[in-house]
């Protein structure tokens, strides 16, 4: 892969153990790694003028559904409460296959690469109608992605005092099974991987605790990892007491699911021995603000949480509860909320940054990702801070969070372009939201 230089950046925001904001900055991508960092970088390749711009590492999404996108605005899930709004959602969801599945993801994926992100990870937990992980792994290998899809799963059926219908759901074996499937057949865990995959039981209110146990046991066994939804709202919660006799931290414990290799989404109402727990683990946390303000779940402790070194993430969750999938306007509300529950000083704005970034990529095991040093993946946002939302700023890369702009200009992976001047360059996005809008219809 020839030399790209990324030239003459207003800041280049570097994330390195400093976190050296670098002025009048370049970027040298050679092989799909940071060649260089610096100022009057030089090059035999191609060049990308940068002036007027900030440059960021690539922003890292830690939670999403992606086949959610076609059930956006769902008028019966507006104003659900979230297990409320799961009933509304699950038979529409029953309707899905194959295609919806490719094509959602698809557009979950370029909606995520316009907002300057270049990894995420997704949260697949049904398989209704032949649909399989396999859609979604096809759909980020034509948008261009770093992708960390999770083979999610359901068990607990209505019938069996779940709340899933039982269409929905799988037998525990055939769950393990293709498990093992996918991982063998697609899980990449060398060093600047696109893809790797991950073990995610979708909650523990629709799996059993055998189910749970037996996961955590594969994962390790395979060397992937493992995520779920944990402690989300007041319901889990008590939900987690009646049932389990216990709070989601101690359920997570004992079955296996603290460690570096874990992250939970949501993790609202986690106390302060379970936030301990974590911190002491290594356990990682999805933070998804726009989701837990949509579905009124609550404010996600995330001050206390860093203050004791959790690993925190971010992410924009499934379209369905969010229903945006803007990752910087994701960093922007994560700061908002923090600010709301703790005071204007409770995270500023190149902290909220930081979690976007360099936070996302510990969250997911990523220490090739995350910042721009030298050796690392060359995954890279451009953003024009020349444009309306950011005229008058004194603090280009501040702005970034508290003004916009809410669009990336450009966006690199493995130093590869995916967006260029704002438009997407792997894809044909027009064809692609027809297509969506078609399935959208098909489906009410
Ligand atoms: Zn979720």
């Amino acid at each position: 892969m020839p030399e790209i230089l990324i030239r003459n950046a207003d800041v280049v925001v570097t994330m390195d153990g400093a976190r050296r904001e670098i002025a009048q900055g370049d970027v040298l991508l050679r092989g799909g790694v940071i060649a260089a960092v610096g100022q009057g970088l030089a090059t035999s390749g191609a060049v990308v003028e940068a002036r007027g711009c900030v440059v960021t590492p690539g922003l890292v999404n830690t939670h999403h559904h992606l086949y959610q996108t076609l059930t956006r605005a769902v008028p019966g899930g507006q104003d659900a409460l979230l297990f409320g709004w799961l009933q509304t959602l699950y038979p529409i969801w029953a309707k899905f296959g194959p295609e919806e599945m490719f094509v959602s993801a698809q557009v979950g994926l370029a909606e995520l690469a316009l907002s300057g992100c270049s990894m995420t990870s997704d949260h697949l937990y049904l398989f209704p109608n032949g649909a399989r992980l396999d859609d979604t792994i096809a759909a980020a290998g034509e948008v261009g992605l770093r992708f960390h899809p999770t083979r999610g799963a359901m068990s607990i059926g209505v019938s069996d005092g779940g709340l899933p219908p039982d269409a929905l759901v799988e037998r525990e074996a055939a769950i393990l099974e293709d498990c093992i499937r996918v991982v063998d057949r697609f899980h990449d865990k060398a060093e600047g991987s696109m893809l790797r995959v991950g073990i995610a039981p979708c909650s523990p209110f629709s799996v059993s605790r055998d189910l749970m146990r037996e996961a955590a046991v594969l994962a390790r066994d395979k060397g992937v990892m493992l995520h779920t939804h944990l402690a989300e709202n007041d319901e889990d919660i008590a939900y987690s007491l009646a049932k389990f006799g216990c709070r989601p931290g101690q359920y997570a414990e004992d079955l296996g699911w603290t460690g570096d290799d874990v992250w939970h989404a949501h993790c609202v109402k986690l106390d302060a021995n379970e936030i301990d727990l974590f911190a002491r683990s290594g356990t990682g946390v999805a933070h998804c603000p726009c989701s837990n303000c949509r579905l009124g779940s609550g404010i996600a402790p995330v001050r206390a949480m860093r203050d004791v070194g959790v690993k925190v993430g971010l992410g924009v969750d499934g379209s369905a509860s969010n229903d945006a999938g803007n990752l910087i306007l994701e960093a922007r509300q994560a700061l908002l909320l923090q600010r709301v529950s703790r005071g204007a000083d409770a995270m500023a704005a190149r902290e909220a940054l930081e979690i976007a970034t360099l936070g996302g990529a510990k969250v997911l095991g990523r220490g090739d990702c995350g910042s721009l040093e030298v050796g690392k993946r060359a995954d890279i946002a451009i953003w024009d801070v020349s444009g309306i939302e950011a005229a008058g700023s004194w603090d280009a890369v501040a702005s970034l969070i508290l003004c916009g702009p809410s669009k990336v200009r450009d966006l690199f992976v493995e130093g590869r372009a995916v967006v260029r001047e704002g438009q997407m360059l792997t894809i044909d996005l027009a064809l692609v939201i027809e297509r969506q809008n078609q399935l959208a219809r098909r489906l009410i």
